[in-house]
């Protein structure tokens, strides 16, 4: 059984104000392995955010299904759904989304305080994440004192540090300049090495070319798919 099943999705949506319907999903279909780190490349408008939307539950399908470790992400009930994201997705955004009033060390825990764990696991998850992300020395540190690839490496912290079935990442690198990018690209393709499963949206090929598959996505459907080893097969 795939780790990930996207299960000939479709999605339509309704327009605000008019009776029209936009077909952002067409037939979506592939599955991921546990520890792959696939990257979902577009044009803008080809679906990419709908997709990635649905994978982390904030919107369904309008067909097919979504499965993640054999459960299907549209029976959660809207109230579980919160703490579902919060206990088996980690998410990473291009603005990092880090809390400039609390310390490094303070948003890491965030996800873990919110989920009421203990302080004394949290100690203990954070040291070995600080250690793989090289952000030990930024631990006291406030996110507007870092660049832009240390705040990613500390937003990368937070998303791993509830230990999540895969990381969600939104154009990880749209807001970085070409070193920081890189810097956070080693990062993704470190905790990967360790088997953390990834999936990543991007515009940028240098990214996409750091994971183990990139799937192109085109007028609401994969078109292509690329493998790292060189391997390519036509949808
Ligand atoms: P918000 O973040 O407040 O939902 P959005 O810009 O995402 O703001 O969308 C606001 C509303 O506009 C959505 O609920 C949707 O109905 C509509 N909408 C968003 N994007 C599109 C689009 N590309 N085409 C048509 N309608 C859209
Ligand atoms: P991408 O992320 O690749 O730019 P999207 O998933 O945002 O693509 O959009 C795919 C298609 O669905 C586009 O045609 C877009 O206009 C439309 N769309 C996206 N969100 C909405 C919405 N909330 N309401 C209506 N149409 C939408």
């Amino acid at each position: 059984m795939s780790f990930v099943k996207v299960n000939h999705v479709k999605k339509q949506y309704q327009t605000k104000f008019s009776a029209t319907t936009v077909q952002a999903l067409k037939d979506v279909h592939f599955e991921v392995e546990k520890g792959e780190f696939i990257s979902i490349m577009g044009e803008s408008g080809s679906g990419k955010s709908t997709l990635l939307n649905i994978l982390a539950t904030l919107d369904v399908a309008t067909e097919g299904e979504v499965l993640l470790d054999g459960k299907d992400l549209a029976n959660i009930p809207e109230g579980k759904l919160a703490a579902f994201r919060r206990d088996h997705l980690g998410f990473v955004f291009q603005d990092f989304n880090l809390l400039d009033t609390f310390t490094v060390r303070d948003n890491i825990y965030l996800p873990l305080v919110l989920a009421k764990q203990k302080l004394s696991i949290m100690e203990e998850r954070i040291k070995p994440l600080a250690k793989q992300l090289a952000i030990e020395e930024l631990l006291e540190k406030h996110p507007f004192e870092l660049s832009g690839g240390q705040k990613q490496r500390v937003a990368i912290a937070r998303a791993l540090i509830t230990q999540p079935e895969i990381v969600l990442a939104d154009e990880p690198t749209g807001a970085l300049d070409s070193k920081n990018s890189e810097e956070v690209l080693e990062m993704f393709e470190r905790i990967n090495a360790e088997g953390q499963t990834l999936l990543m949206v991007t515009h940028s090929a240098l990214a996409a070319s750091r994971s183990s598959r990139v799937l192109f996505i085109k007028d609401g459907r994969v078109f292509h798919q690329l493998y790292r080893a060189g391997k390519s097969h036509e949808e």
